[in-house]
């Protein structure tokens, strides 16, 4: 297998308050992690900023000028409570949509098998028209639909186990069914959605909520149960990972009792699938894991795991 990881220094400059969980030093952890000579084999390469037409694949115009609008020449502005803007927070979450769409490329032209897009803000929770959650463009979807309309793809599916229910992607592929979605996370918890008889319009949602205090045994067994059957049964050509690591239990946002290699597990077993039927083509990126050490142990396996197969 071969990997690329997508960065840039960019993604350390979307600026936060004092104390938000969603910080820069998340990076500085999964970094330091990835200076292991087990990843030497990773190529490393700087994500470029992506035009602000690819924002229009998964938003409408209002919104990305919305974003536009909220960005501060100096300091921070407030979408709602969790949820700012600093100054180069467009560029982040720019070159955030430019790193995955570079992924795509590169996993559709064959020079990778997968990739993984280590860049902040997180993009899971943004809704059509709606900044929130620390998310400003929903960056999974936009990799999602560049697929569809650049490569062809015609089955995507997206793959969340952030503990936290990836509302905006539900909300985008509500009614497209050309797109699966399937998520894991904990119920009851922000933001509310994520029951598991929200199905979409055509039946391509597929909800696996945990409750509280689960742990290893409870996430495997929803994950084969829900997501793997689902994801068997769809034979998807492309997936996309919405790779959140705060479902390990020193997470301090959730309550869910994840292990490190609870990653490994869930990656591989996603790789089974994309050897299957999508020619071993998967495309990760970060979205939560707010613990330092959780997210660079979690991190650092999952990664491993895209690399080794
Ligand atoms: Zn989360």
């Amino acid at each position: 297998m071969t990997t690329f990881l997508y960065e840039n220094p960019v993604f350390l400059e979307h600026e936060v308050p004092e104390g938000h969980p969603e910080r820069p030093d998340r990076l500085k952890a999964l970094n330091l992690a990835l200076e292991h000579p087990n990843f030497s084999d990773l190529k490393r390469i700087e994500a470029k900023k992506a035009s602000e037409d690819l924002v229009l694949l998964a938003h409408p115009e209002e919104h990305l000028a919305a974003v536009r609008r909220a960005i501060p020449e100096e300091g921070l502005n407030h979408f709602e409570a969790d949820t700012c803007a600093s100054p180069l927070s467009l560029d982040a979450a720019l070159t955030g949509i430019g790193g995955a769409t570079a992924a795509v490329d590169a996993v559709f032209t064959g020079e990778t098998d997968n990739a993984f897009v280590a860049a902040r803000p997180p993009g899971h929770h943004a809704e059509k028209n709606k900044a929130m959650g620390f998310c400003l463009f929903n960056t999974v979807a936009i990799a999602a639909r560049y697929a569809q309309k650049v490569h062809g793809a015609e089955r995507v599916a997206i793959v969340d186990w952030d503990v936290h229910h990836g509302n905006g992607t539900q909300d985008i592929f509500w009614d497209d069914p050309s797109v699966l979605f399937c998520s894991t996370h904990q119920m009851p918890l922000y933001p509310g959605t994520g029951a598991k008889d929200e199905t979409g319009i055509k039946g391509n949602v597929v909800n696996a909520p945990l409750s509280p205090n689960m742990g290893s045994e409870h996430f495997r067994e929803a994950f084969r149960s829900r997501v793997l059957s689902a994801l068997t049964n769809f034979r998807p050509d492309f997936i996309l990972i919405s790779a959140g690591f705060d479902a390990h239990h020193r997470d301090p946002l959730a309550q869910i009792n994840l292990v490190a290699e609870d990653f490994d597990w869930a990656t591989g077993r996603l790789h089974e699938i994309a050897d299957r039927s999508a020619g071993n083509r998967m495309v990760s990126l970060l979205e939560g894991g707010y613990d330092l050490q959780g997210l660079a142990e979690s991190a650092g396996l999952h990664i491993l795991r895209l690399m080794r197969g």
